[in-house]
């Protein structure tokens, strides 16, 4: 059975509020009706939050961290029916679920319980004389998380595994078009931790994320979501100056010198460009490659692109599924258009909906496009790829870090100096050396510029979700 209760207080509640309709991105069909959390069960869920927070920051490092591993392991145990429930909902490949994120998700509870019961600071001391000081971490207090739907599982997980095993507690809205699986976890974490650490409600932004972003007993807010949002998280958090934690898309750059390994670099950019049909903040969306090797790689990327293989969710080999939502397709769409209509840009492969029911849309690369163009500023969000010519490895750069976005990056080259060059000059939170978007639990993901400044995974989340404080005693 699918799970469409809330979890509020340890207990699982229906919504009270109205009913969003949760489809299969694959087919369009209704998979599920999940009713939002009415504004008092937001209350309810934040006051219990709040009633939990006492006993839980009592709790020692290693209690916690046992209840994370603990999750992990039933993660482990029953992601076969994460995977599909996931995939059913978002329309992805389910090998890739079950392959990609289910182990990932697994290791991000695993690594946070590890990653606690190692805090680091400065040294206590007597820096005045008479006088001993020491650091300590503590929890910020209650934590409002808000999901977007591109990874669903996975970014509860980011947000839920280091908030906690901090010692803050938690309530989590995942977006309103992908909520079934924090709905099973919300199941199971109704077994394993004490009430009110974690709750789950669900509903739009409007009103359920407005009611948890400007409730004046939230301490901190943690967005995963478009920049729009993160303005508007931004301004409700003024009331009672929350902490913000943002993480907010990117429009990655992939710069392409004159000695890369043309084969490695199209088969990265078949993987990395077109993941999860492209919605991923960190998609290597916009490359810009040397002159000599330009035509090249157009010609072998349009190839690499139009042999992915789009299809639901367990079509054999299936490689690419649809996009979220018939809006995100109209959105992605309209993009592509607008270049093909200019006359410098040349869409050659790709460029159209798939027949059919779902939100399918082509593997696209567009060639010959500017640094003014909108579909090098803008994020897509979408199977699409722009490739952009330059001449040296100063304009690389400079039209890399031409960008409102500074999350992810990549470098390619066989020569390690001019990787290293490049890498130290880029305005982002992440900068790949011959390939692209490989994320691990000890390094963190995060931006600059609009894309925001919270830190996920590694041990920078969980600074992210604690203050320093000093204690200083006069001996
Ligand atoms: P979105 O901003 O529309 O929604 C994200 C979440 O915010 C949803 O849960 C939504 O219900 C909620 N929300 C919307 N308005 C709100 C408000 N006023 N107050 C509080 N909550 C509100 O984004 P989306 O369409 O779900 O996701 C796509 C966007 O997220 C893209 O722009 C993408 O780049 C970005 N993204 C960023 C990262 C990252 O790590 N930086 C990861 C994934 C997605």
């Amino acid at each position: 059975a699918m799970h469409t209760q809330l979890l509020i207080g340890g207990r699982l509640v229906a919504g009270e509020g109205p009913e969003d309709a949760v489809l299969d991105a694959a087919s369009g069909a209704q998979l599920a009706g999940v009713a939002a959390a009415s504004v008092p069960q937001v209350e309810a869920a934040v006051a219990a939050a709040e009633q939990a927070f006492d006993g839980w920051v009592r709790t020692a490092p290693k209690e916690r961290a046992a209840l994370l591993l603990k999750i992990a392991d039933a993660l482990e145990a029953q992601a076969a029916d994460y995977a599909a429930l996931e995939s059913r909902n978002t329309g992805k490949p389910l090998a890739a679920v079950s392959s990609d994120e289910l182990p990932a998700i697994a290791d991000v509870f695993r690594y946070f319980a590890g990653a606690a019961r190692c805090a680091s600071g400065l040294a206590a001391g007597e820096y005045l004389p008479g006088h001993t000081s020491m650091i300590r971490r503590d929890p910020v207090g209650v934590v409002a998380s808000v999901a977007p739907w591109n990874y669903p599982l996975m970014m509860a997980a980011w947000k839920i595994a280091p908030a906690i095993v901090a010692g803050n507690t938690l309530v989590l809205k995942p977006s309103e078009q992908t909520p079934l699986t924090a709905l099973k976890l919300a199941a199971l974490l109704a077994e394993v931790l004490p009430p009110g650490v974690v709750n789950i409600v669900c509903g739009r932004g409007e009103p359920v994320g407005t009611a948890l972003t400007s409730h004046p007993r939230v301490r901190m807010v943690s967005l995963t979501g478009s920049i729009a949002t993160g303005q508007k998280v931004l301004a409700a958090a003024a009331g009672n100056l929350k902490r913000t934690h943002l993480e907010l898309g990117g429009k990655a750059p992939v710069i392409v010198f004159d000695d890369a390994d043309v084969a490695e670099l199209v088969a990265g950019v078949r993987t990395f460009g077109f993941y999860n049909a492209g919605q991923d903040c960190t998609a290597a969306c916009r490359l810009y490659v040397a002159e000599r090797l330009y035509e090249r790689v157009v010609a072998d990327l349009t190839g690499a692109a139009s042999s992915i293989r789009v299809g639901t969710q367990q079509e054999p080999g299936v490689e690419m599924g649809p996009l979220i939502s018939q809006a995100q397709r109209s959105r992605v769409a309209g993009m592509v258009e607008r270049a093909a209509a200019a006359p410098h840009m040349e869409v050659t492969t790709g460029g159209r909906p798939r027949a059919g029911s779902g939100f399918f849309y082509e593997p696209t690369v567009i060639a010959g496009a500017r640094q003014e163009d909108e579909i090098v500023q803008r994020e897509v969000f979408g199977p699409v790829v722009s490739v952009t010519r330059f001449r040296d490895a100063a304009e690389a750069v400079r039209w890399a870090n031409d960008s409102e976005y500074g999350l992810a990056s990549s470098v390619w080259t066989r020569d390690v100096a001019r990787a290293m060059q490049v890498a130290a000059q880029l305005q982002y939170g992440a900068t790949w050396i011959n390939t692209h978007f490989a994320t691990v639990s000890e390094m963190p993901h995060g931006g600059f510029k609009r894309s925001g400044y919270g830190k996920d995974l590694s041990v920078y989340a969980l600074e992210d979700y604690t203050v320093v404080r000093h204690v200083m005693v006069k001996l």
